[in-house]
C-alpha cells in the first residue's frame, strides 16, 4: 500500500504559532497544507478542520485553522500569513469603504 509521507505537527516547520504563520497566496493552499501534516498519535487519518478565524495580528493579516484528529482528538491551530491575499482585493476593500 503507498503511503504519502507526512510532516509530523510537532516539527518546528510546523505553523502552530502566529510567529511560525506559513504565508500563503489563497486560502486552498492552507487546506492542501494541513492534508499533509500528520498527528503526533501517528494516524494516517487527516486532520480535520472545525473552524476558521481571523484573529487581530500584530502584523499584516493572520488566518487561523482550528483542527482536531479524528483518532485521538488533539487539537491544533495553524497559522497562516495571508497579507499577499488581502493586499491583492484591497482595492475592493476601498471601493467598498468609499461607498459608506
Ligand atoms: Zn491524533
Amino acid at each position: 500500500m503507498l503511503q504519502r509521507k507526512r510532516v509530523p505537527v510537532a516539527d518546528p516547520s510546523c505553523p502552530t504559532s502566529e510567529e511560525k504563520a506559513i504565508a500563503v497566496s489563497d486560502v486552498s493552499e492552507e487546506y492542501i497544507y494541513v492534508a499533509t501534516l500528520q498527528c503526533t498519535c501517528g494516524t494516517e487519518d487527516e486532520l480535520e478542520v472545525e473552524a476558521q478565524s481571523l484573529p487581530d495580528a500584530d502584523s499584516g493579516w493572520m488566518d487561523v485553522l482550528h483542527t482536531v484528529c479524528p483518532a485521538c482528538g488533539e487539537r491544533y491551530e495553524l497559522y497562516f500569513d495571508v497579507t499577499e491575499l488581502f493586499e491583492r482585493y484591497r482595492p475592493l476593500f476601498d471601493l467598498l469603504s468609499d461607498e459608506q
